[in-house]
This record gives C-alpha cells, structure tokens and sequence, in this order.
C-alpha cells in the first residue's frame, strides 16, 4: 500500500520474487506491499517510519508482542550452540521437547497424556485427521472415517485441513474439499439465527443439524468432529452459550471424537489459559500452536487423551512404528524457546493481564456498535469482531464487488492499525501485552478509519 515501487526498491524486488499467501497478487503488483521493519510492544513500524498498533497480533499469534526478548534469543543461541538440531524419531529425544511436552501436559484443561509437536497449526491439525483414521483402523471399525468440522470453520491449508476449513476460498479452484470431510451449521447467532430466535432455541438447532448430518451419513461412519471454540479467521464467531454442551451431548451419544483446535483461542486469548476452559470442552485432542511459543518460532502440537492414545499405541506396536512425523516438529530451538515463552507468560502473569484488558477491549469495541456500517460487535476476552453490513436493519451485507471491505482495510492502515477484514468482519487479537490506553487508542483510530469509509 505504498506509492508505486520504485525499480530498485525492497517493493518492487518483492513484487519481482514473491508469490504472497492470502494477497490478491494484482492488488500486489498495483500497490506493492508494506514492508515491515521492527517492532516493539504492540506497534510495528513500517520502512518508511510510519507506526501501526498490531490489532492481530501479527496472525493472531505474538502474545508477546514484537520487543526484542532478550531471554528468548538467548535461550535460541545457547540451543543452537547447544544441539541445533536434533529430532524424536527411532526413539531418539531431546531435552527441549521433553521440558515442553512435560509442561503442556501439565497446564492441559482436560488430563492430557501424550504431546506430538510439529511445525504449524496446518501439520498439527493434518496429523489429528490421520491419528483419527489410525486409531479407527485400529479399534476394527475402517468405516468410521468421515470427519466433520464447520461452516466457516478454519483449521489451515494442507489439502486435509483446507477441506476441514469451511471458507469458500480455500476450497474454491482447489478442488476441495476432499471426499469424507463434512461441513455443518456455523454457530453464528448474528448472520444465521431465523428471525426472532433466541441463541438458545440457535444453538438446539445447530445441534439438531448436526444430529441430521450424523444420522443421514450413518453413526457408525463419523470418526470426528473439529471445532475451534471461537471461530477465528471465519470471522471471529462466539457460539451461543449453550451450544458446545449439547453439540458435546450429540458426540458422546455417537462415540465421535472431539478435537478442539485452540490454535488461536489457546494461552491466554479468550480470557482463560484455553478456549477449552471459557466454553466448558472436554476434548478427546487438542492442537495448538500461534502463542505456544508467541510467534517467536515455528511450532505447533497435538495433545491427546489417554484414551487415544493407548488405542494408537497399541496398534503402531503391533505394526512396528507409528509412521507418521515431519523433520522440523518439535525443532528444540523452536521447544526451548517456546518453554521459555510460557515462563515469561507465567512470570509477567499474563493470562490474568489478558482477562483484565479483554473486557475493557470488548467494551471499548462495542462503542462502534452505533456506526451505520457496524452490524455487530462480539468478542471474548482479547479476540473480538466487528462485522460490517450495507443496512443495518435487514443485516444485509455489502457485495464484495463494491471493495468497502478493502476501502476500510486502506483506512485503517492510514490511521496507523494493522489489523484484517476477514469476509464482513474486521478482526481484532491484539498481542496479549496491549494496554488499556493502546486499546483506546486502537479503537479511535478505527472509528476514524469507519467514519472515512462512509
Ligand atoms: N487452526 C486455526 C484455528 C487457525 O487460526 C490457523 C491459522 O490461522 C490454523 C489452524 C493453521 O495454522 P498454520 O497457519 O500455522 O498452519
């Protein structure tokens, strides 16, 4: 969003040799990118000096912020000079991968038993889909495969995950999704309720929809059930409260797994240590990643119950080796550095700052809720969205062809906020270090940004 990039500038070298994710690479070659150069706290400063609040923290994962942590580089140098690399493959460990194994178990919101780590949310989540075959292979029962996630669902990008995501864009020319991946009703009180519904009488119907789906597909071959516990990236939905009890209840009653993916809802964002605990999940597998190491290094890790895991250990046994496992899950500088993240997380007792701060965000945020662009504001703890229509009375959103999302995108960038309008809804997870007077600062920026936009 610079000014056209001159021939030698990091602007046009970057148009010349990158193919962005998620950009519209003619928006790209038009306007060039926005080259950021440091950080500190909660804001980023860009090439040319001009400084932005994060509003997502970075993808929704730098709890910590974007300061120069000297613990953490430290921590990464001495494990470098240490044992740069090393792996858990053939019954090999390192002691990294054992201190945060050991330390995530500990913290777990349900007694947890095992932690498989990998690199990204994508690999944690792709490998809870293969587990799942796995242990139904295992268990003697091979036609209970079918996985079912949500509508506006997002669980990453690998050709399995992709399709686990329910956004038209990742499965649109992708040829996705793949056969045995089944969507259901998204708990979106705002955009899907019937007029007049309470979000009770919402969430009994999103858990008869996906009773519907169960029984039309045959109980016997649904294996699993992925949910974040706010849906983040689709929008930053918050289910009603009552859905995830009855939507657990229809699992139980079926013997379907349940895999939370606390991605982004976990250490800390809804205003507990995981989202798990803010809506009352009791999950069979866990994935997380983003503030498992504050986006200081890749990372990411599945955990699982006992119950899983005796099934699949038993079965890999038998078989010789679990044959699953990627070179860099669980590289032990990214271990090392992320067990020193939870200490700072501990020591600076963030979570607790995070429950503070999350409401006054929210209340802050809410104050918009009059603007004649904002349909709604919701949110929990330090994630919240605001969805944007075209009248606020049918609810009715704008057609995308019209650019309004793009134009507050543009706004909110010249009034110094970082952030992303994901669909209708601009999205806000700031790092979890923001301060009452950023988010004050944060949130007048944005109605500056809105009121430009009209
Ligand atoms: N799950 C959730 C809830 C996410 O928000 C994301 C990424 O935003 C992922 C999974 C995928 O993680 P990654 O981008 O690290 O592969």
């Amino acid at each position: 969003m610079t000014q056209v990039p001159r021939p030698n500038s990091a602007a046009a070298r970057d148009v010349r040799s990158q193919l962005h994710p998620y950009t519209n690479p003619l928006a790209l070659e038009q306007d060039g990118p926005v080259i950021v150069t440091r950080g500190d706290g909660a804001w980023v400063e860009d090439e040319a000096g001009a400084r932005y609040i994060e509003g997502l923290a970075g993808l929704w994962c730098t709890a910590l912020g974007f300061s120069a942590e000297e613990r953490l580089a430290r921590v990464a140098y001495d494990q470098m000079r240490m044992l740069a690399f090393y792996h858990p493959f053939g019954q090999k460990a390192h002691l990294p991968g054992i201190d945060l194994a050991e330390a995530l178990l500990a913290m777990a919101p349900v007694p947890m038993s095992k932690v498989l780590f990998s690199g990204s949310g994508s690999e944690a989540n792709d490998t809870a889909l293969k587990l799942i075959r796995f242990y139904n292979n295992a268990l003697g029962r091979p036609e209970k495969k079918k996985v079912i996630s949500r509508i506006k669902a997002y669980h990453g990008v690998t050709l399995a995950t992709a399709s686990l995501t329910g956004l038209p864009n990742n499965h649109r020319d992708f040829d996705l999704p793949m056969p045995g991946i089944l969507h259901t009703s998204c708990p979106h009180h705002y955009r899907f309720a019937l007029e007049g519904e309470s979000p009770e009488a919402f969430a009994t119907r999103c858990a008869d929809d996906l009773e519907a789906l169960i029984q039309a597909e045959g109980p016997e071959t649904i294996a699993a059930f992925f949910a974040e516990p706010v849906m983040g990236a689709g929008g930053v939905i918050v289910p009603p409260p009552t859905y995830f009890e009855k939507i657990q209840a229809v699992l139980k009653r079926h013997d379907i797994l349940f895999v939370v993916d606390e991605v982004i809802c976990g250490f800390g964002r809804t205003g507990n240590v995981w989202g798990s605990q803010t809506f009352g999940l009791e999950p069979d597998m866990l994935t997380c990643a983003k503030q498992l190491s504050s986006g200081y290094m890749p990372l990411s890790a599945l955990m699982m119950t006992e119950k899983v895991y005796q099934v699949i250990r038993d079965n890999a046994g038998r078989i010789g080796i679990l044959g699953h496992g990627y070179t860099y899950g669980g590289h032990p500088v990214s271990c090392a550095v992320a067990r020193e993240v939870l200490r700072l997380y501990e020591e600076r007792d963030l979570f607790a700052h995070a429950a503070t701060v999350g409401p006054v965000m929210q209340k802050r945020l809410r104050t918009l809720a009059d603007h004649p662009l904002v349909g709604e504001v919701r949110g929990v703890g330090l994630v919240a969205g605001v969805e944007i229509v075209r009248d606020k009375a049918s609810r009715q959103p704008f057609d995308p062809a019209q650019g309004v999302g793009l134009a507050i995108g543009r706004n909110l960038h010249r009034h110094g906020v970082i952030t992303r309008v994901i669909g209708d809804t601009v999205a806000f997870s700031p790092p979890l270090i923001i301060t009452e007077e950023e988010i004050d600062a944060m949130v007048s920026r944005v109605a500056r940004a809105l009121d430009d936009t009209l």
